[in-house]
């Protein structure tokens, strides 16, 4: 089994740190941004207000999920950083591709195994 040396893991755990940081951020200025979130939204709007506010909910939850499911996937990996598990796939326990660690640090499965899970 292979480990990756000490600097190496700390730089990849400073890179995700921040960048839960950043998602953190974005996620409380999206939930700001929520239409549905405003006080003075009054309930007689005209059904095109009404419109642009549904959709405009709507975007927030998708944009919401997505870096939902980033600040996910960073904590995973940053778990596997600390129990000396990274790198190595969650699945086949595989070592993951150093290329799509580069891209993707937070990736915590193979490639194999990303290309079986649909979801
Ligand atoms: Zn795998």
């Amino acid at each position: 089994m292979i480990s990756f040396p000490s600097r190496l893991t700390k730089s990849i755990k400073d890179f995700l740190e921040k960048r839960l940081l950043e998602l953190k951020h974005s996620e409380k200025k999206l939930k700001a941004s929520d239409p549905f979130s405003d006080l003075d939204r009054t309930g007689n709007n005209s059904l095109e207000e009404d419109l642009d506010e549904q959709i405009g909910h709507f975007e927030v939850e998708v944009k919401a999920s997505f870096i939902k499911k980033q600040i996910v996937q960073i904590r995973k990996a940053l778990t596997r950083l600390k129990i000396g598990r990274y790198g190595t796939c969650e699945k086949c326990g595989k070592m993951i591709n150093t290329d799509r660690l580069a891209v993707r640090p937070e990736a915590t499965i193979c490639v194999n195994c990303e290309k079986d899970r649909e979801f």
